[in-house]
């Protein structure tokens, strides 16, 4: 019985070292889950999405958003400047914006209501895109299915409604829901999100200090009512001085990359 036990207890630790590893800042993750099969569940989510939840027609806020996002996964670095980014902006009232694994970007028009303008838009795509390249989608699916939530049932389903072809719009958000999207990030990866999407903006030629008037805006919103995406995104009452404290090291990665020319020109048109 006793070495049964230590058999396990083996077992259990080659799982922890194999599934252990260290994120972009530091961080150790606990990463069990396949990043192709988790790009691929994401890849037939946002498929799904794109079908059947309203996708926007309005030109402008679709060439602003994408003006944005091509301007910052254009400074990122392989394996994530050879990933295919694909972006869908949505025609929906919630305030939202989210990324899956491999790439996938959505936005809602809502989110554009309280982004001023190109930079505070770029903190948040600089905070999504910073979750897909700290691998944070894998790293919730992973503690998610050891607390058994099962995200997999989920996904499941979803493969199941899509190939049924007979999701309505909410339906299908919902898919993309179930495939995680819905389930929080933690904190620590928020700060992650926070520190590495900063960097990615400026990077790009986009001022990071407006990341600060985005969450103002955020917070201001939160009062009357709460953002779709503080849901997915929990934030703290340090965010904004994290933030803050994060200038030292990016203003110096904005000043040069405007020396270098980054210049970019996302205006909101309508
Ligand atoms: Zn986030």
């Amino acid at each position: 019985m006793r070495r049964f036990k230590c058999l396990i207890a083996l077992v259990f630790a080659a799982l922890v070292v194999v599934a252990c590893s260290t994120s972009p800042t530091g961080r150790t993750q606990i990463i069990w889950k396949s990043d192709a099969e988790m790009e691929a569940q994401a890849a037939q989510a946002f498929n799904a999405m794109r079908a059947s939840a309203p996708l926007s027609t309005n030109r402008a806020k679709i060439d602003f958003v994408a003006c944005v996002a091509q301007a910052v996964v254009e400074i990122l670095d392989p394996p994530y400047s050879e990933y295919e980014w694909e972006l869908a902006v949505f025609d929906e009232k919630s305030v939202n914006a989210w990324a899956m694994p491999g790439g996938k970007i959505g936005v809602n028009t809502g989110i554009l209501e309280i982004t001023e303008n190109q930079h505070q838009l770029a903190s948040v795509m600089g905070h999504e895109i910073a979750h897909v390249t700290a691998r944070h989608s894998n790293e919730k699916a992973s503690r998610a299915s050891l607390t058994g939530i099962g995200i997999e049932a989920l996904a499941v389903i979803l493969g199941g409604g899509y190939s049924g072809g007979a999701y309505t719009a909410s339906q299908a958000m919902h898919a993309g829901a179930a495939f995680g999207l819905s389930l929080p990030h933690s904190r620590s990866q928020e700060t992650e999100a926070d520190i590495i999407g900063l960097k990615y903006m400026a990077k790009a030629g986009f001022d990071p200090r407006a990341s600060v008037d985005l969450w103002q805006n955020m917070a201001a919103l939160s009062k009357k009512s709460p953002p779709e995406f503080l849901s997915t995104h929990p934030t703290n009452d340090t965010r904004i001085e994290n933030l803050i404290s994060e200038w030292q090291e990016t203003l110096p990665i904005y000043n040069k990359a405007r020396e270098d020319g980054k210049d970019p020109q996302c205006e909101k048109n309508w």
